[in-house]
């Protein structure tokens, strides 16, 4: 991979949960991942059931207490690197943690397809709150939070279950996987739609496709390059030692 990196100049990554798995943040599907242990709330439940609302913020709020101890690890810290060299066209994550931004990655290069966990929306006014302030009230109380202007419910901000992404993340999205000249995948286990398109619109469009991941993914025939080892030694050394 690292000729590759070498010899292409509009890089595409896009990121999932494997990646930060090296930080200490469990990823979905692994053995022990999230949905061993916690089951999911879709955005229709979250809206009916006031269980549903407590029960989801209660994962939430465990949840978060990896994302906020969490370091950026060598898999993040080699996409910094693509990027100081020039070679990084767009960073698409899947991932809510914010760790690419920790690391050093620009903001305006990266599209965060399920939002942030770092931040909390109210559902009803849109009014935006910082994540460790609704942090401390989960630490005082399982009531679920309100908006302190117009009382509708807090979600953090991502997309749940059962939500539509924001249709110019995705947009933009398809329009940075058909101008690339090669298209990378960390982390994922291209499951989860319309993420999982992306890499394929890429490859029709011309562009060398790898996917690196820990397990089988449906694309791997598809693509050009395959590799089931860590992330963040392969890109340690394909990108930070290779450049
Ligand atoms: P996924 O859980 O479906 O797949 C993760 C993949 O990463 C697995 O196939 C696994 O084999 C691989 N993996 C684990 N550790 C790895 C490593 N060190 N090196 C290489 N590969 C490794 O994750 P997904 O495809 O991102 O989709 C799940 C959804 O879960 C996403 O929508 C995402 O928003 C959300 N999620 C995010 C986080 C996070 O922000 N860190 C954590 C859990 C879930």
């Amino acid at each position: 991979m690292s000729d590759i990196i070498k010899a292409k100049k509009k890089i595409v990554i896009l990121t999932g949960a494997g990646i930060s798995t090296e930080s200490g943040i469990p990823d979905f599907r692994s053995p022990g991942g999230l949905w061993s242990i916690y089951r999911t709330v879709t955005i229709q439940e979250f809206l009916a059931n006031e269980e549903d609302r407590k029960y989801y913020w209660q994962y939430k709020r465990e949840s978060y207490k990896n994302i906020v101890k969490a370091n950026p690890n060598d898999g993040h810290n080699a996409l910094v690197t693509l990027e100081k060299k020039g070679k990084l066209q767009c960073l698409i994550t899947q991932n809510i943690d914010g760790l690419h931004q920790i690391a050093g990655n620009s903001s305006n290069l990266i599209l965060e397809l399920h939002g942030t966990d770092r931040q909390v929306i109210c559902l009803k006014c849109s009014k935006l709150y910082n994540r460790d302030e609704i942090q401390a009230h989960l630490e005082r109380s399982d009531d679920v939070p309100v908006c302190d202007d117009c009382g509708g419910w807090l979600k953090p901000a991502t997309v749940s279950f059962g939500q539509n992404l924001q249709p110019q993340i995705i947009e933009q999205a398809m329009y940075e996987s058909e101008h690339c000249d090669a298209f990378l995948v960390i982390g994922s286990s291209l499951t989860v739609h319309p993420a999982a398109l992306l890499p394929e619109h890429a490859k029709r469009s011309g562009a060398w496709l790898g996917i690196l991941n820990g397990d089988p993914t449906p694309l791997d025939s598809f693509s050009d390059w395959v590799c089931h080892d860590p992330a963040g030694q392969v890109l340690q050394k394909a990108i930070n030692i290779t450049i």
